[in-house]
């Protein structure tokens, strides 16, 4: 019979499909067989392991694909088998026998002096964790059938981003907020996702019904249901296609007020999902997901940074510094037990504590300018002292790169505007443009985490306690000369959109994904009339 369950909206749109359980992990249990049938089973668990890792390559592109091959070879290396197999010779269960293997490897990696190694310790769990979804016979999540609705407790965003959205499908969670990271990633995929589910996720089975716009879950939808939903899936679609047709176009409202969109940037797939000539240049790259793993390899970022500017085709493009912390840790750097990881030592302030990989990325930015208009973006910016101590290292790098015979250009040098004390004070920052981040804004603003489902509805862009904000850093950027924008997720929002431009943004930077119909929303406006816009 019907059933429906309300949870939270994280991304829009209808998707029905069979419900495929994601499991954790913890709460899967197997019942111990003979040495013989416990070697077997492991060996059996590592080749379906290798043959998803080896799938999974074959769709990746780019530094994504090199990453998973890191996982590829060290799934094809007997010796991380060997230590499980000979535990399991001594009686214990394959599981067990390879959780404690796997322990024992990944304490080695994170102890390592080179940074590098330490940071592999995540790919290892990503590996052990992989195996065990076999053994445990819970599939891999490269396995989902296409189309399918996804249900768990959570989501991660690597796990998102293995799935292949191409031919539909959704998102159920039991925990998760709208405005977590994989909820991002699915609105900018265009992927229906409801989250804050409760227990009830556990529930979900057979056919299931998303309507990530109405935040309902429905499980054994009626026939009827499912006709009205198709026929309205039917509707979005035809809407949808009608924005991608007039998607290369600028983005006008009725009264003619140009507004400047752009996309955000969180991975090389990002880059193939609408086509430079679309968009206004790249608004926000977020280097976190780019070069994560590439902290000391400047040639490397160089690279990563290089085929971005080489996409944008001559449209500015701006690739923010490291934002490590809070809900993107990157292990072996960031900091690990910090209470309040939100309220931590991330972004610039993780920067400045590390002053060499700082210096690493910013001669690679430096270089990469020499190849089109690229900007240079500092997260989490709070004091102007920091500002100042950031742009020390830059000068410094820069007269290095002087003194040698590598190519480099001097681009401009701004900030984001994410911390409210920041906000408040936008008009003391001497940068040269500053973007605002709605994410991290409203969160602070509003005493309300962005990753938790419980307080979601509190952590509002629209509060007017946040909105004042932003058109106080609309006038500071004013009265300085320098342009402002907003990068945050906001910014892709079509119900945001209309106070967004009253507050006299005129540049959104947003999902490549929701690009299309925020321009549409963008066309619907007409600031002239009351209530519109400024
Ligand atoms: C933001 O905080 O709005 C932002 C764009 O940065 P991130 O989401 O990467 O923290
Ligand atoms: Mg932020």
């Amino acid at each position: 019979m019907e059933q429906r369950i309300v949870g939270r909206a994280a991304s829009d749109g209808l998707a029905i499909g069979p419900a495929v359980i994601l499991r954790a992990l913890e709460a899967a249990s197997r019942a111990k067989g003979s040495i013989a049938e416990e070697h077997a089973a492991l060996a059996a668990a590592v080749v379906r392991a290798r043959q998803a890792v080896a799938e999974l390559i074959e769709r990746l592109e780019g530094d994504a694909a090199e990453l998973i091959g890191f996982q590829m070879a060290l799934l094809e290396d007997d010796a991380l088998t060997e230590a499980a197999y000979a535990r399991i010779e001594r009686g214990a269960a394959a599981d067990l026998a390879w959780r404690a293997a796997m322990a024992e490897e990944i304490a080695g990696y994170e102890s390592a002096d080179d940074e590098y190694f330490r940071a592999r310790a995540a790919d290892l769990a990503d590996i052990r964790d992989r195996v065990l979804r076999h053994l445990f016979g819970l599939g891999d999540d490269g396995e989902l059938p296409s189309g399918a609705i996804i249900v768990a407790r959570d989501l991660a965003p690597s796990t998102f981003l293995g799935v292949d959205w191409s031919k539909g499908g959704g998102i159920a969670l039991g925990e998760g907020s709208p405005t977590s990271h994989v909820a991002m990633l699915a609105r900018g995929r265009g992927v229906p996702m409801v989250v804050g589910l409760g227990q009830a996720w556990e529930r979900l089975t057979g056919q299931v019904l998303v309507d990530g716009g109405r935040a309902v879950v429905v499980v054994d939808p009626s026939p009827e249901l499912l006709l009205s939903a198709r026929a309205e899936g039917d509707e979005l679609m035809h809407r949808k296609a009608n924005a991608i047709a007039r998607q290369c176009e600028p983005a006008l409202t009725r009264d003619g007020t140009a507004v400047a969109v752009l996309v955000n940037i969180s991975g090389p797939a990002d880059m193939t999902t609408v086509p430079a000539r679309a968009c206004d240049g790249v608004g926000l790259a977020r280097t976190e997901f780019l070069t994560a793993n590439l902290l000391r390899d400047e040639e490397a970022q160089y690279r990563a940074y290089a085929e971005l500017v080489r996409w944008a085709d001559g449209r500015p493009v701006t690739i923010r510094t490291l934002d490590a912390g809070g809900d993107k840790p990157i292990p072996g750097y960031t900091l690990d037990g910090e209470s309040n990881p939100f309220l931590g030592l991330r972004g610039l302030r993780l920067s400045l504590r590390h002053p060499d990989i700082f210096r690493v990325q910013l001669r690679a930015l430096a270089r990469a300018a020499v190849l089109g208009p690229l900007k240079v973006m500092l997260p989490m910016v709070t004091n102007v002292a920091e500002l100042d101590a950031a742009r020390g290292h830059w000068r410094a790098v820069l007269d290095e790169l002087a003194g040698g015979n590598v190519a480099f250009a001097e681009p401009a040098f701004g900030i984001m505007v994410e911390v409210p004390a920041a906000a408040l004070a936008a008009q003391h920052f001497a940068a040269d443009f500053f973007s605002i981040g709605t994410n991290d804004l409203t969160q602070y603003a509003t005493a309300a985490s962005r990753d938790g489902a419980e307080v979601a509805d509190y952590a509002d862009v629209l509060h007017p306690g946040v909105l004042a904000m932003i058109a106080h850093v609309v006038g500071a950027g004013r009265a300085r000369g320098v342009d402002v924008s907003i990068c945050g997720d906001a910014a892709g929002d079509v119900r945001a959109i209309p106070a967004l431009l009253k507050a006299g943004v005129r540049a959104l930077s947003v999902s490549p994904g929701l690009l299309p119909q925020v321009k549409a929303a963008i066309r619907e406006l007409d600031l002239a009339r009351r209530g519109e816009g400024a």
